[in-house]
């Protein structure tokens, strides 16, 4: 196998996911992470349709089972808090057969867990340079030595790093959809139980929700807003906008608005598209949100960036590390992958990685 040595920036779902089957194929990862730790926080993310099938194939599907949301029912509210209109979970979030929403800090630790004693991670550091040569690329880090890799893959989100230095300014590719969205844990003082509170105002949008851990809940704010010029870094500032924007406003928002200051796992974006003619450059290639951010609002994310991690690393293998062939047929074969029904009809055993061949004539 050529290429074996790989550096992989991100540990969020791609990122570790890559990891995890380049190292069955017998490729040698390591994930740089910029925050100290695995990074928390994030709203239910939704595993559908292949992705299920992937995370089946990895072995941890009974682990996502188990911390599962479980959700039973969602209610709108008016702004005194008195229920309009009640409907389950399933009904309200169309998911099928086998589908599965998980907290996205679940799924996060469950592939870190699976693959930490394998991969070589390394936390609280960033790429600062990468100059590919010849026999491989000079990657330079803010705290680490300077390394040499085989390849280097972007699966660092929809700020990508290794997009900016390699493929250009994030201004060429992010394309804002008009809105904005912060979660956030607060406490669960209206003692929810797997059931989620919305609340709707116009271009405006609140929900809470407790699933498995009752001593929390999790809140969602969207709202409508032309691009901001804000710091994606700065959450004191983030945390200023939002309230600014909610304020006045009704249901349980103005006690939302004072919990956000204590929160621990702020996140705040731009409900954004990422949208690149190519994914790769050479010896360096971008993954998951990275490289194809459906954007939040689509739900797909994560299962985009699951199956993704499946098909690069599958590639890779299949062209024994051959990076050119392997990019290329990545990039032509995803979409047709995500779209077919073909694989559905022959599960695999859990944890078994398909056949290269079969892989092959799956995609
Ligand atoms: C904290 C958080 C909360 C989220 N919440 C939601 C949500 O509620 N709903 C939703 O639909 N999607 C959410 N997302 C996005 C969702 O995780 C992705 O759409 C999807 O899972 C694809 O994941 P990804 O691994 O490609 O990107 P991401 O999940 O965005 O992960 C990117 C990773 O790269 C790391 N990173 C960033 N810059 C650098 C750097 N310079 N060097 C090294 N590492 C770097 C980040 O810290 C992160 O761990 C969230 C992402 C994060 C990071």
């Amino acid at each position: 196998m050529d290429n074996e040595n790989i550096l992989i920036s991100g540990a969020s779902i791609a990122g570790p996911a890559l990891a995890y089957w380049l190292t069955r194929y017998g490729f040698r990862p390591t994930v740089v992470e910029r925050t100290p730790a695995l990074r928390e926080g994030g709203y239910k993310l939704d595993i559908r349709g292949k992705a299920v099938e992937v995370v089946e194939r990895m072995g941890i599907l009974a682990d996502i089972r188990q911390v599962s949301t479980g959700m039973k029912e969602g209610t709108f509210v008016d702004r005194n808090g008195k229920a309009v209109v009640s409907m389950s979970a399933e009904f309200f979030n169309s998911r099928q057969e086998q589908d599965d929403e998980v907290m996205r800090t679940d799924l996060s630790r469950i592939i870190y867990e699976r693959t930490r004693s394998d991969v070589e991670y390394l936390f609280n550091d960033s790429i600062t340079s990468i100059t590919e040569g010849q026999n491989g690329v000079a990657v330079t880090f803010e705290r680490g030595k300077p390394r040499v890799f085989d390849l280097v893959i972007g699966a660092d989100g929809i700020h990508s790093n290794v997009r900016r230095l390699v493929f250009g300014d994030e201004s060429r590719f992010l394309h804002n959809l008009g809105a904005y969205i912060s979660i956030f844990t607060a406490p669960n003082f209206l003692d929810l139980d797997r059931q989620e509170l919305y609340y709707y105002a116009p271009g405006k949008f609140v929900s809470l929700f407790s699933a498995q851990d009752r001593s929390k809940a999790m809140s969602f704010f969207f709202f409508s807003s032309p691009p901001l010029s804000h710091d994606y870094r700065n959450i004191e500032q983030q945390k200023g906008l939002l309230t600014s924007f909610f304020s006045g406003d009704g249901w349980q928002i103005p006690r939302l608005l004072k919990d956000v200051w204590d929160a621990p796992d702020f996140y705040f974006d731009s409900v954004s598209q990422i949208h690149m003619d190519r994914w790769s450059a050479g010896r360096i290639a971008l993954l998951g949100d990275a490289a194809y951010c459906p954007s939040p609002a689509s739900g797909q994310g994560t299962s985009l960036a699951l199956i993704g991690a499946y098909v690069l690393a599958g590639e890779l293998a299949l062209a024994s590390g051959d990076y050119t062939t392997a990019f290329t047929r990545k990039r032509q074969k995803a979409p047709g992958f995500s779209q077919g029904d073909r694989w559905r009809r022959k599960p695999a055993a859990a944890g078994r990685p398909p056949s290269l061949d079969r892989r092959q004539s799956l995609c």
